[in-house]
């Protein structure tokens, strides 16, 4: 385990359990569609192959990319669009994948950037959701694992940009970012 971490949350056996449940749950929903699965960069990747690798059919993949975070461990509430799907979305099934739900507002956002272009359906996947964190509402439709409101890194997810390939999910030491 790397030094900075203080306890692994869930290993990469958890973690690859969470996803063939969820890979078996949305082809069991989404059998004769042809869905397009949105991921949200740049937390999203390591969750995004994982589960796609899960499902019993071919999946469409775009990917956008919007920021909150600015650096720090909480966010600034600012959303930006930094890339835009190229896909047209318009009578599609789309499902966002996102690596966690927290205040909500990057998922508030999505949808009503998403929800304006038409799509057949919108549904939201994420691997982690913190209620806790929640100022806005916002729900996702499927859920890997509920999380502690504590502050996460690894399997995607950064801490000014490190950890993110960690294999795991784990706590970051506070001391860490203290100083
Ligand atoms: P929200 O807009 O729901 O507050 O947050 C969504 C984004 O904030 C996530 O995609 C992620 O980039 C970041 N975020 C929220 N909670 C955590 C956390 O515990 N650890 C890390 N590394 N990022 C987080
Ligand atoms: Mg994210
Ligand atoms: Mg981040």
């Amino acid at each position: 385990m790397n030094n900075d971490i203080e306890r692994v949350l869930y290993s990469q056996d958890d973690i690859k359990a969470a996803c063939q449940r969820l890979g078996a749950d949305i082809t069991r929903d989404y059998a004769g569609k042809n869905p397009l699965f949105i991921g949200v960069l740049k937390g999203v990747i390591f969750f995004m192959t994982d589960l796609l690798r899960e499902l019993d059919f071919l999946a469409d993949i775009d990917f956008i990319d919007v920021s909150s975070y600015h650096g720090g461990t909480s966010s600034t509430g600012e959303i930006t669009l930094v890339h835009d799907i190229d896909t047209d979305i318009s009578g599609r099934d789309v499902i966002v994948v996102e690596d966690i739900l927290d205040s909500g507002r990057t998922l508030a956002y999505l949808r009503d950037r998403l929800s304006e272009r038409n799509p057949k359906s919108l549904k939201v996947c994420t691997l982690l959701d913190k209620p806790e964190g929640r100022v806005v509402e916002a729900k996702a439709d499927y859920v890997g694992f509920n999380v502690p409101n504590e502050f996460l890194v690894g399997y995607g997810l950064d801490y000014i940009e490190y950890y993110r390939n960690l294999p795991y999910v784990g706590v970051l030491k506070p001391e860490v970012y203290a100083n």
